[in-house]
């Protein structure tokens, strides 16, 4: 594999990229065509993709690993409520941060492929976006948009899909979690445990030995190559 790519793969490279400014991301042209046109679709019902994260940088996601681990940026458990991370062992603390937060170098939104979307119709518009099932579900502020994403993603030819729609005993379900597909399956298929240790071996990584010695079982349960 050339390094470029590996680069990409890992947040280490944004040659490919492009802003827009209106949406306020960062993605591949490719992807960004998609979701504009997929934006175009939701406007016709009446809603308003908005888009909460896309593109994030390795360095960008080892800092928010690193606070985590430093106890500087909240840990949640799997209902949501916060833990002290000061009492659990090494070995639980990475997997309690692995919950809800990939490692850096193991996100998908390295790829510029990826993107947490939102409907924003009728929220007020001082709303704080959580990225909670709750906000997705019956009640919630992003029902409307989500029911409307579960029909748009069962079309024929639809080149999004959601990697994290259910819990595996890994990641949490992430239903605003969207990949494009013709793009984010090549990366997907060449990613391996051995590039992603190549690069932790070098980073200032918190809780790195612990990480390095449960890679295998982190990539197997937590690393999302679907
Ligand atoms: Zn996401």
């Amino acid at each position: 594999m050339i390094d470029q790519t590996k680069r990409q793969l890992l947040g280490l490279d944004e040659n490919l990229l492009v802003n827009d400014p209106e949406l306020n991301c960062r993605l591949h042209p490719e992807t960004l065509a998609a979701v504009l046109d997929l934006r175009a679709r939701a406007a016709n019902f009446g809603l308003d993709l908005r888009i909460a994260s896309s593109f994030r940088s390795f360095e960008r996601q080892l800092l928010i690993w690193n606070n985590k681990a430093l106890g500087l940026r909240p840990v949640l458990d799997s209902s949501g409520a916060p833990l002290d991370i000061h009492c659990l062992t090494e070995r639980d603390k990475v997997f309690a941060i692995l919950r809800w937060s990939a490692l850096p170098g193991a996100s998908r939104h390295h790829w510029g492929t990826d993107l947490d979307v939102y409907g924003a119709v009728n929220v007020n518009p001082d709303y704080q976006v959580q990225l909670t099932l709750a906000e997705t579900q019956e009640g919630g502020p992003f029902a409307d948009f989500h029911r409307w994403l579960d029909t748009e993603l069962q079309q024929r030819g639809t080149p999004f899909y959601r990697p994290y729609a259910q819990d595996c005993g890994g990641i949490a379900p992430e239903p605003w979690h969207l990949s494009y597909a013709p793009l984010a399956k090549n990366y997907a298929q060449i990613f391996t445990c051995d590039i992603l240790r190549e690069q932790l071996e070098l980073a200032p990584l918190q809780l790195k030995e612990t990480v390095l010695a449960h890679l295998d079982e982190i990539f197997q349960r937590f690393i999302c190559v679907n």
